[in-house]
């Protein structure tokens, strides 16, 4: 498959991604898009040209809008549909090659829009899916011997998060305050974060809403996922550690997460299906499934310190989740609780098994005992101020890339 547009083989964005986004196009107007290369495309005017007229199912204009999901909402038979549309205009052999008036009112450069929030997330949950992850934070706040808990491989363990803090990349975010109870000292004290933390994860996007007391099964799960985004998970451990007991992560957690604009459609990552790990003991048969669940996507962490360069500190891959999406949407649901279309549902912390590939500062400075050193010599436990840090996600295989982009945020000083 081949595109008249013209774009570099490293491109995140070849014609067999056609992810979607929500887009500022020259700072006064906003739509629904795709895009191709670095050309963004804008759908609310390719709609009203006429090119999805022959699809059932769209009779309005769902690309005016400021969020992706009414389109989204349609569900998977009319959003596979144009996008397939979408993949077949952009062809190499297409008319449109040829239509300067089409090119001109719908084609924009990457540098003159500004990407949005691309979905209004009415719910957030958080999954803590990689055992990798889990089983190196049980280590260093619980121990070797406890690391893992007795649950960890029945239960596709998670948490409600905060929907309110998801914001799209690009946005900076002010270091948080909170309660921290040093280990030295016997009372906790109130101040800015000292353990800011990024989270490496990836979050797939709900279709449809369900009725309470309804479940979606592992075969369903897929049909009732739009697509998938790069996460960052902002952490604050110190705030962390000393809340989290008995009922889990909130102040920690809850006053930022990151996602990427571009959300890649699980069509578009069909290529980059592969097995899942082995799961021993074997689970409950609501938790069971059938064929490759995991996805072979490649993933980068830098760190950027105020006008430095940027430093890669973490490769690891989606494929190493223990748990899929199809598990998570079956645990979420099958006690009744109710889905709605744009919820997010993050995969928790991607971690491999060695320490070039942890999803974490936490992990990857052991805490703190094992600093990073960046390419200029300074070091880091944690994230500092003016910090930048950036996610980068691609799946590459026999010659066909598709990416995520990237998901930035810079850390601000605490107000
Ligand atoms: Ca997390």
């Amino acid at each position: 498959m081949k595109s008249f547009v013209n774009y570099d083989s490293t491109s995140d964005f070849s014609i067999h991604n056609i992810p979607f986004g929500v887009a500022v196009f020259n700072q006064e107007y906003i739509a629904c898009c795709t895009r191709i290369g670095d050309q963004v495309i804008d759908l609310a005017t390719l709609y009203d040209y006429g090119f999805f007229d022959e699809i059932e199912g769209i009779d309005e204009n769902v690309f005016e809008a400021y969020t992706l999901n009414e389109f989204i909402e349609l569900g998977k038979p009319v959003t596979t549909a144009v996008r397939l549309k979408i993949q077949a205009i952009l062809g190499e052999d297409s008319k449109l090659a040829e239509d300067h008036k089409t090119l001109e009112e719908c084609f924009f450069s990457i540098d003159q829009v500004k990407m949005m929030m691309p979905v209004h997330v009415p719910n957030y949950t958080d999954f803590y899916s990689s055992i990798e992850h889990a089983t190196n934070v049980g280590k260093m706040f619980r121990g070797e011997e406890n690391a893992l808990l007795p649950n960890w491989k029945h239960i596709p363990v998670g948490y409600h998060g905060r929907a309110s803090s998801i914001v799209v990349s690009g946005t900076d975010i002010i270091r948080p305050k909170g309660q921290m109870k040093p280990a030295d000292l016997d009372a906790p004290i109130f101040g800015p974060c000292k353990q800011l933390d990024f989270e490496l994860e990836m979050a797939f996007i709900v279709n449809q809403h369900t009725e309470m007391g309804e479940s979606i099964s592992t075969s369903q799960a897929e049909d009732a996922i739009f697509g998938m985004v790069l996460f960052n998970d902002w952490s604050a451990r110190d705030i962390q550690s000393w809340e989290y007991v008995p009922l889990g992560p909130f102040l920690g957690k809850n006053f930022g997460s990151s996602v990427s604009p571009w959300v890649v459609t699980l069509e578009a990552l069909e290529p980059f299906r592969t097995t899942s790990p082995t799961q021993e003991p074997k689970v409950l048969d609501y938790l069971q499934f059938e064929g490759n669940k995991n996805f072979d996507i490649h993933l980068e962490v830098y760190l950027q310190p105020e006008n430095g360069d940027q430093n890669l500190i973490s490769e690891s891959n989606y494929k190493f989740m223990y748990w899929n999406m199809a598990q998570q949407l079956a645990h979420h649901t099958i006690n009744g609780c109710n889905v709605e279309v744009g919820d997010m549902y993050a995969s928790g912390t991607i971690s491999g098994s060695n320490r070039k590939s942890f999803g974490s500062m936490l992990e990857l400075s052991w805490r703190g005992t094992n600093p990073l050193t960046l390419k200029k010599g300074e070091e880091r436990k944690f994230i500092e101020d003016n910090d930048t840090i950036i996610m980068k996600g691609f799946g590459e295989k026999e010659g066909i890339r598709v990416g995520f982009g990237e998901v930035s945020g810079k850390i601000l000083p605490a107000n």
